[in-house]
C-alpha cells in the first residue's frame, strides 16, 4: 500500500484529462491513492473525489499554488510551485487566495497575447483561451497547445523553448503569491505544504539551501522527491535534501496528459524506504 501518486492535473487547469478520466487511469495503473493538484484552482476536486469513491480509490484533495520567491531583495524572482495536500477545498481563505492568483493569470495572458502580436502573431490570447477548458484558469500550456495547433511548432515542449520561457518573445514575467501566503492559505485549509519539484528551479546550491530553510521555517513540511519533473540524479539529490532537513517526502507523476508527461499516475519510482512519506501526515 505505497503506490501513492500525489501530483496530477486535469482540464480544470492545464491537464488534458477530465477528473473522471484521470481517476480511472490512476485506478487502472494500480494506485493506492491519488491526489488532484491543479494549478491555482480546486474546481476539479469535487468530481474527482466522487469518481475515486465510485472506484474505491483513496482520494486526496490538493492544489498547486504559484509563488514568486527571491533569495534576497536585489535578486531576480523565481517562480516556485507549492503543493497543498489534504486541503478542505471549500476553505474561504484558500479560495480567496487562489481566486486572486487566477485573476493575475488572466491579466498576464492578455499581456502574453500583446507580446505575440508585437512579433507578428495576432490573436494568440483568443487562441489560447479556446484551449482553456476552465475559463477562470489560463496558463502558458494553453498558449503552447495553441502554437502547436497553428503549426508554429511541432510540440508543446518546443513552444516553451522558443516562445514561452524567460528571455523569449511570449514570456511575460509575473508576480505570483508570496511563499508565506501560499503556505498560510494551505495551512488555513488544513493541508500539508509540499515544495513541488525542487530540482526544476534554476537556483544555486546555496540559494536552494536558503529556500529549504525558509520553507521549513514558514511551516512547509514536505518536498517532492520522486516526481515526474525530476531526472533520476535529482531523485537522489532531493532524497538527500529531505534527509538533511527532516522533510517528509512526496511522490507524484505531475501528470498532465499523454504525449506531454514522462510518467503516468502511479508510474514514478517508489520513495526510498528510509524516508517518511508525506501521506503519514494526512488524515
Ligand atoms: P504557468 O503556470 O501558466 O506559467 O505554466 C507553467 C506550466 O507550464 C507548468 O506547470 C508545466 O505544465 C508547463 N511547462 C513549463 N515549462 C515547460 C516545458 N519546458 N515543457 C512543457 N511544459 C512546460
Ligand atoms: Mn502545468
Ligand atoms: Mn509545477
Ligand atoms: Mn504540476
Amino acid at each position: 500500500m505505497n503506490n501513492f501518486d500525489l501530483h496530477n492535473h486535469t482540464v480544470a487547469s492545464d491537464g488534458l484529462l477530465s477528473s473522471h478520466e484521470l481517476i480511472a487511469l490512476a485506478a487502472k495503473n494500480g494506485c493506492d491513492a491519488v491526489a488532484l493538484t491543479d494549478h491555482d484552482t480546486t474546481d476539479g476536486v469535487a468530481t474527482a473525489r466522487k469518481a475515486a469513491s465510485g472506484l474505491g480509490l483513496r482520494f486526496i484533495a490538493g492544489v498547486e499554488v504559484s509563488v514568486s520567491w527571491e533569495p534576497n531583495i536585489d535578486a531576480k524572482s523565481t517562480t516556485l510551485h507549492i503543493v497543498g495536500l489534504g486541503i478542505d477545498e471549500q476553505n474561504s481563505v484558500l479560495s480567496a487566495g487562489l481566486h486572486s492568483i487566477r485573476e493575475g493569470r488572466l491579466k498576464r495572458a492578455k499581456l502574453i497575447g500583446d507580446d505575440f502580436a508585437r512579433i507578428g502573431m495576432p490573436g494568440m490570447f483568443d487562441a489560447a483561451y479556446e484551449f482553456a477548458e476552465n475559463k477562470t484558469m489560463i496558463g502558458r500550456t494553453h498558449f503552447a497547445r495553441a502554437l502547436v495547433a497553428r503549426g508554429v511548432v511541432s510540440e508543446v515542449g518546443k513552444a516553451f523553448n522558443r516562445y514561452l520561457s524567460p528571455g523569449r518573445p511570449g514570456y511575460v514575467s509575473h508576480r505570483w503569491a508570496t511563499l508565506a501566503d501560499a503556505i498560510s492559505w494551505i495551512k488555513a485549509a488544513g493541508g500539508v505544504a509540499v515544495l513541488a519539484h525542487p530540482g526544476r528551479y534554476k537556483l544555486q546550491k546555496v540559494e536552494m539551501t536558503q529556500l529549504l530553510g525558509e520553507f521549513k521555517q514558514l511551516g512547509g513540511q514536505s518536498i517532492e522527491v520522486m516526481t515526474g519533473s525530476h531526472s533520476p540524479p535529482q531523485f537522489k539529490e532531493y532524497a538527500g535534501r529531505a534527509r538533511e532537513f527532516g522533510f517528509l517526502a512526496s511522490r507524484g507523476a505531475d501528470f498532465h496528459g499523454h504525449g506531454e508527461s514522462h510518467y503516468e499516475p502511479g508510474h514514478v519510482p517508489l520513495l526510498p524506504e528510509d524516508l517518511t512519506p508525506v501521506w503519514t501526515a494526512l488524515p
